[in-house]
C-alpha cells in the first residue's frame, strides 16, 4: 500500500493525513471546502513542529512530511489512483452513503474504503457500494498522532484479507489495532457514552457536582480525565448523537440520552467548541473552573 486518501479535512482528517504521511506514505487529502484544507495544512505544520522541539522528529522528517501531502478539493481526482481511502468527513449517515457511492466509482478497484466513523453502521456503509469485501472501519482516536489506539470494525461482509491489510498498515503506523465486529457503538463509545450518561445523571439527580464526580473518577479509577471534562472535549453534541445510536441500535431504555444533556445541547452548551458545557472554558484554559449551575 503507497498511496492514501483521506475524504475531510478537519479534526480528524488532519490528524490522519500527518500519521500517513510521518510514516513514509503519500497522501490526497481531500474537503470541500478550501479554507478546511488551508487550516489542515497550518495544523498539520504547526503539529510537526512541536514533535521537532520535543526531539522526536527530526526538521529534514517535518519537510519530508509536509512534502507528502497534496491537497484536493475534488473527490474524483483526489481518489483515482488510491491504494485505500480513509473517510473523515462530517458525521451523517447520508453524507457517508453518498461518499461511498461516489467512491466506489472513482477509486481503483482493488482499493480499501475504510471510514473514521465514530457511531454509523459500517455494514450500512458498505450496503452502497459494489465492493462490501472491502469495507471496513478504520476508528482513530483524537488527536490522532498521539493517541495508540485504531478500533478496526469488521462490517458484515468485510473479508479476513481487507482486516488484516488494515490490522499490519495500523501496525506500521506505530498503533495497536483491535478487531471488533460492526454493532451500534462498535466497543470505545458502547462502553464510554454509558458511563458518560450516568455522569449526567448522576448531577441531574443532585447526587454531586462536576468537580466532584471528575475527581472521584479520576482519582479513585485513574482515569486520565474525568467523563464531564471528556464529554466538553468530544462535544456534547457528538455524545448526545452516539447515545440516540446506541438507543435506536439496541432498543433497550438503559441507553436513553440524559433529559440534561439534552438540554444543554438544545442550549448550546457543547463544550470546549462552544466556550462552555460542564466546565466554562472563557479563560482558554483546559482547566477553568466549573460552571457553579451544577455546583451542589
Ligand atoms: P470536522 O467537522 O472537524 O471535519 C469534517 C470535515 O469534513 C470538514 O472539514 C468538512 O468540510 C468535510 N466534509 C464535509 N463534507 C465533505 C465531502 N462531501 N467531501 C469532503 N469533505 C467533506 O469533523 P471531525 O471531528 O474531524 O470528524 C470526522 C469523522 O471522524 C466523523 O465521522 C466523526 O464521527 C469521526 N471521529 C471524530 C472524533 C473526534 O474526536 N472529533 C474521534 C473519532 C472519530
Amino acid at each position: 500500500m503507497n498511496q492514501i486518501a483521506v475524504i475531510g479535512s478537519g479534526t480528524m482528517g488532519n490528524g490522519i493525513a500527518h500519521t500517513f504521511a510521518q510514516f513514509g506514505y503519500k497522501v490526497n487529502l481531500i474537503d470541500i471546502n478550501q479554507a478546511a484544507l488551508d487550516k489542515a495544512l497550518e495544523t498539520i505544520n504547526k503539529n510537526l513542529g512541536r514533535q521537532v522541539t520535543k526531539g522526536t522528529l527530526s526538521a529534514e522528517e517535518k519537510d519530508n512530511t509536509l512534502t507528502r501531502i497534496t491537497t484536493y478539493s475534488d473527490l474524483r481526482a483526489g481518489v483515482e489512483h488510491a491504494d485505500l481511502v480513509v473517510e473523515a468527513a462530517t458525521e451523517n449517515l447520508e453524507l457517508k452513503l453518498k461518499i461511498f457511492r461516489d467512491l466506489d466509482a472513482a477509486a481503483p478497484v482493488h482499493a480499501i474504503l475504510a471510514s473514521n466513523t465514530s457511531s454509523i453502521s459500517i455494514t450500512h456503509i458498505a450496503s452502497v457500494t459494489t465492493r462490501g469485501a472491502q469495507v471496513i472501519g478504520m476508528h482513530f482516536m483524537n488527536p490522532v498522532p498521539v493517541m495508540k489506539l485504531v478500533e478496526v470494525i469488521r462490517g458484515y461482509g468485510t473479508s479476513d484479507e481487507t482486516t488484516a491489510k488494515v490490522m499490519e498498515l495500523s501496525t506500521k503506523l506505530g498503533k495497536t489495532p483491535v478487531e471488533v465486529n460492526d454493532y451500534p457503538g462498535f466497543v470505545a463509545n458502547r462502553i464510554l457514552m454509558p458511563m458518560i450518561n450516568e455522569a449526567v445523571y448522576t448531577i441531574f439527580e443532585g447526587v454531586a457536582g462536576v468537580h466532584e464526580i471528575d475527581t472521584v473518577m479520576k482519582l479513585g479509577m485513574a482515569h486520565p480525565m474525568g467523563p464531564l471534562q471528556l464529554a466538553d472535549f468530544i462535544g456534547l453534541d457528538v455524545c448526545l448523537a452516539i447515545l440516540h445510536v446506541l438507543h435506536d441500535g439496541f432498543g433497550n431504555p438503559k441507553y436513553a440520552p440524559c433529559p440534561l444533556l439534552v438540554n444543554m445541547v438544545r442550549a448550546g452548551k457543547l463544550g470546549v467548541k462552544t466556550g462552555e458545557g460542564f466546565y466554562n472554558y472563557a479563560a482558554g484554559t483546559k482547566d477553568a473552573p466549573v460552571s457553579s449551575k451544577f455546583l451542589n
